[in-house]
């Protein structure tokens, strides 16, 4: 094809990349990651949206996010009409992200900005997933770190797809994953494992968190466990073989060991106490007991959660289309 004058036209097509940041009483952290990420595409060949989203702060940050979305035209926000989890502001951020690939990061600036450029340049060598690894670091309180390690453990040992020490959700999602994972209902998603499991060409590259920028870690100890016991019985039935397998150990063990050895300090004359050995085999038992039962009743549950087939949240404002945005 040619213009007017001769000359051959070129049509430049500019890739756009989407930036989805998660944010629940980021208010002083906001305005600084968005002229940080920003800064990182000024002169670039992308195009780019930020979208922030809110979930059901009860700070300042929407009306920041308002404020930034006012003057800036590549920042968008979706607000939830309460707090529904890290985990369903990603899925509404995939869900409204428009661009060639998504970007997803935290909103304390833990996740340096400044690793856009290696995200994309790895998208470029043909990596549909770029995930991180983040570095073992001592300002990470005892703890966390602690208990992190002991998760992704038993992660990798009661799921199909491993999950590595460190996994953090700051990640490059290419498009053809982002309508995969989009395509998936599940209630409670965990996106670590998630992203696994959909497959693709996935690289892994580390990462040294930055300390947060202002406030405090929005994740409770309540919080913590709630998303452990998510990720650990979303992907299969595992546990719930391991605690058929622990009983079936328990009943036989009982069965060989203990059984003739009580009859054999029944029938001899020393003086065991016998209320103590009964206490603890039915506390112990009962601890097994209540065990399985909690496997059982995490997975009728959700189930349960399934069926209702609620919506994964609830938006109240948005800046984006409002006819673009489900609520689910
Ligand atoms: N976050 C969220 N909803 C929540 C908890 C956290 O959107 O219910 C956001 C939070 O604002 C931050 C990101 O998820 O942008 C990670 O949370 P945080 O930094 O508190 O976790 P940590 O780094 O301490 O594990
Ligand atoms: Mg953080």
């Amino acid at each position: 094809m040619q213009n007017y004058k001769g000359f051959p036209l070129v049509f430049v097509v500019r890739k756009k990349v989407t930036v989805v940041v998660p944010v629940y009483d980021e208010a002083p952290n906001v305005s600084v990651l968005a002229k940080k990420i920003n800064a990182e595409f000024e002169h670039s060949e992308y195009d780019h949206e930020l979208i922030f989203v809110d979930d059901g702060s009860t700070d300042d940050t929407l009306v920041r996010l308002t404020e930034l979305s006012e003057c800036d035209k590549n920042v968008f926000f979706i607000s939830f009409s309460r707090n529904f989890g890290q985990q369903n502001a990603i899925k509404a951020g995939l869900d409204h992200a428009t661009g060639d690939c998504v970007i997803t990061m935290d909103g304390d600036l833990q996740h340096p900005p400044s690793m856009i450029k290696e995200f994309l340049k790895h998208w470029e060598d043909g990596y549909d997933v770029v995930y991180t690894l983040r570095e073992p670091d001592k300002t990470t309180s005892w703890f966390k770190r602690t208990s992190s390690k002991l998760f992704y453990k038993v992660m990798s040992l009661i799921s199909d797809v491993p999950i590595e020490d460190g996994s953090a959700d700051f990640r490059l999602l290419d498009r053809v994953v982002v309508d995969q994972l989009k395509r998936l209902p599940e209630i409670g998603p965990f996106y670590r494992g998630l992203v696994k499991w959909v497959g693709f060409n996935q690289k892994a590259i580390s990462y040294k968190a930055a300390p947060r920028h202002s406030g405090r870690t929005k994740y409770s100890l309540n919080k913590m466990i709630q998303l452990a016991v998510e990720g650990a019985t979303s992907f299969n039935i595992r546990p719930l073989v391991f605690s058929i397998s622990l009983g079936f150990f328990f009943s036989v063990f009982s069965l060989v060991a203990y059984l003739p050895y009580m009859i054999y300090m029944l029938s001899s004359r020393n003086h065991f106490p016998r209320w103590a050995s009964l206490i603890s085999l039915v506390v112990f038992f009962g601890g097994l007991n209540l065990i399985v039962l909690g496997f059982i009743g995490i997975y009728i549950g959700k189930l349960f959660l399934q069926a209702k087939s609620r919506p994964h949240y609830i938006v109240q404002k948005s800046n984006l289309c409002q006819t673009s945005v489900p609520s689910y």
